[in-house]
């Protein structure tokens, strides 16, 4: 939905901003391109220059290839381009995720990427910044998805990992590799037995961890090849494996184990049951209803344009609070329930 004079416009390549001739979060090959984020929606391949916080880099390099043009910047610290400032601000959805907010004469607009407004102890908490335009995504735009504060559902899932290690069966726990995993890590209890992690996940930790960033110590499950690990290891264990793993030659090593599921469609009655598992945990890096909605009146927008999740909906209902809204039709995905 573009009117005239917009400083971002829809277009088959993504969202662009004329003046500063660059792109945000481009779905095709651009020359410059802004990330939020290093989810595979948002950052793709065969971009000629990425611009994103300098936490995204290490996954940005390690997906994209280690040769991509890429350079990072702080929170806050802005670069001028063509009259157009340009910031990246604290979105709270994983390390390194930011918010885009653009100037250009006295009109701002803010691009956010995925956030959510709860601080996970990880990376800067979502902050909000005023703006005439904000853009916001839907993934859980309903009023259904309200979640429980993070230390509640770290509680769960450290007493569900202390009672099987006390009856002598492996924990596994799906979480998507980039965001939950980091995120679970950082709150499991180590008292109550062995971290191991698969292959996926350490080698996003390794990046992680390569250029600096914190996270607690974990043991890899090899992929393939030798067992390095006697079977009784597992017993006492957590195993953090993203969602595409679960049913597969690698995680029948674990056996036996119990299987929990970290996201926020665990919120949905059914949802457990169809992944076949045996604990769902609602744990999201996006916002839910009350997080979007705070987080939308908190910039002061009079126009907000909803992309990804419930867009249709959610847009109707932010026009029924007196807002200026409207669907952006992009290719981002609620990237919760991604396979990797
Ligand atoms: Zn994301
Ligand atoms: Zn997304």
């Amino acid at each position: 939905m573009s009117k005239p004079g917009d400083l971002l416009t829809l277009t088959d390549r993504g969202l662009y901003c004329a003046p500063a001739d660059l792109y945000i979060d481009p779905w095709r090959p651009v020359d410059r391109a802004l990330i939020t984020h290093a989810h595979s929606d948002h950052a793709r391949w065969g971009m000629g220059h990425y611009l994103a916080h300098r936490d995204s880099l290490p996954v940005l390099r390690l997906r994209l290839g280690q040769d991509i043009s890429a350079e990072g910047v702080a929170y806050g610290e802005s670069r001028l381009v063509n009259g157009v400032r340009i910031s990246f601000h604290p979105a709270g959805h994983i390390i390194g995720s930011a918010q885009i907010r653009l100037e250009y004469r006295g009109e701002v607009w803010v691009v956010s990427g995925d956030y959510k407004t709860e601080g996970d102890g990880l990376s800067p908490a979502f902050v909000p910044v005023r703006c005439h335009t904000f853009i916001t995504e839907s993934t859980f735009g309903l009023p259904v998805y309200r979640w429980r504060p993070q230390a509640a559902v770290m509680g769960e899932i450290n007493a569900w990992w202390a009672a099987n290690a006390a009856e002598g069966r492996a924990s596994l726990l799906a979480a998507y590799s980039l965001g939950k995993a980091q995120r679970i890590l950082k709150h499991l209890d180590p008292v109550i037995g062995p971290i191991f992690t698969h292959g996926a996940i350490a080698q996003t930790h390794a990046a992680l961890r390569a250029a600096g960033i914190e996270l607690p110590p974990e043991q890899v499950v090899i992929a393939q090849g030798p067992d390095q690990h006697r079977k009784a290891d597992f017993r006492q264990a957590l195993i953090l494996a993203p969602p595409g793993a679960i049913d597969s030659a690698w995680s029948r090593r674990l056996q036996p184990f119990s299987l929990g599921i970290a996201s926020g469609w665990m919120r949905l009655r059914g949802a457990r049951r169809r992944r076949a598992a045996d604990r769902g945990f609602v744990l999201s890096d996006h916002a839910d209803w009350d997080g979007l909605n705070d987080a939308i009146r908190a910039t002061g927008a009079q126009r907000v344009l909803v992309t990804h999740g419930y867009t249709d909906l959610f847009a109707r209902w932010l026009r029924s609070q007196g807002l200026e809204a409207d669907v952006l039709q992009t290719r981002f995905e609620g990237d919760e329930d991604e396979s990797s």
